[in-house]
């Protein structure tokens, strides 16, 4: 009896912990951080690899919760599409992105801004909506917005090209992230209504490397040069695999190699320092 007693205190114990516990899952502290604003945006400059001139940047999102730890968005954003929570969370980037460089965008018409929508945001009018307004308040042009959707949009393959479709009949543009992380086939790419692809930070590790990943790599290459689309290349760190990319034709880069993500700020002098001519 002694046993079954204790056995069913652990029990009882187990059980009220799980339930304070529960209040405080990543997506009760996504939804929480949500009303309370703890959600920002940095960019991150995008250069021409051809002479680094800089064409614009990337939003993206940081969460610095109360206590002041940081929360990587690998962490969360899964999280947040799963709950339901995304489409909340990309509303605040995009008007964090309006408030922070909106004027700087209208007064600089050939500068762009990469913006990261997940497979809800794209099948959502809302977010398109959302877009028409800020732009149209600020006075910048459907064509200085770049939209990455993650390769996982594509599962629903014909639900992702209709709504894609109606982004880039507004004028957006549009590009495939992570590209070739995901479960597309490669063929598929030329039915989708997209002006570029983004060369997954995997496939510029794997430079030089002579594993599969390279050969994937020079594929995805050859196959957006046949079908006429961007490639920017994402997390270049080292001179060589700059170099390797731009022998193999792509045009834009992205990473520590130019700059990391920044302020606002800096990111608006990074640019002006930089500017195509
Ligand atoms: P992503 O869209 O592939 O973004 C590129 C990630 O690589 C960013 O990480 C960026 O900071 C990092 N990076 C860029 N250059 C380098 C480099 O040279 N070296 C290394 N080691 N890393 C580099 P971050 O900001 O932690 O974002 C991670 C992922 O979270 C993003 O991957 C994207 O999938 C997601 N994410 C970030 N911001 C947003 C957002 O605003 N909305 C949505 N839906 N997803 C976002
Ligand atoms: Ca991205
Ligand atoms: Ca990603
Ligand atoms: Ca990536």
């Amino acid at each position: 009896l002694g046993l079954l007693g204790l056995t069913s205190g652990a029990i009882i114990f187990w059980l009220i912990l799980t339930l304070a516990r529960r209040g405080d899952t990543m997506g009760a502290r996504i939804r929480r951080g949500l009303a309370r604003g703890e959600f920002r945006v940095v960019y991150q400059p995008i250069v021409r690899l051809s002479d680094g001139a800089c064409l614009g940047g990337e939003a993206l999102v940081r969460w610095q919760q109360r206590d002041g730890t940081m929360i990587s968005p690998d962490r969360f954003i899964p999280v947040a599409e799963a709950e339901g929570l995304i489409e909340r969370l990309t509303d605040q980037i995009i008007e964090h992105v309006f408030a922070d460089i909106g004027k700087f965008l209208a007064e600089r018409p050939t500068v762009w801004i990469a913006i990261n929508l997940s497979a809800p945001d794209v099948e959502s009018d809302r977010v398109r909506g959302r877009l028409d307004r800020l732009r149209k308040t600020h006075g910048v042009a459907a064509d200085q917005i770049v939209l990455e959707a993650t390769e996982r949009t594509l599962i629903d393959a014909r639900r992702a090209q209709s709504s894609m479709r109606s982004f880039r009949d507004a004028g957006y543009r549009l590009t495939i992230d992570d590209f070739g992380t995901g479960y597309s086939s490669l063929a598929y790419l030329a039915t989708l209504p997209v002006d570029g692809l983004k060369l997954d930070k995997t496939f510029v590790d794997s430079i030089g490397s002579g594993t599969p990943a390279d050969d994937v790599m020079g594929h995805i290459l050859s196959l957006a040069a046949t079908l006429g689309l961007d490639v920017a290349a994402e997390g270049i760190e080292h001179g060589a695999q700059a170099d390797y990319l731009i022998a193999r034709g792509v045009t834009y880069g992205q990473g520590w190699l130019f700059a990391r993500a920044m302020e606002a700020e800096t990111f608006g002098a990074y640019v002006d320092g930089r500017m195509a001519v």
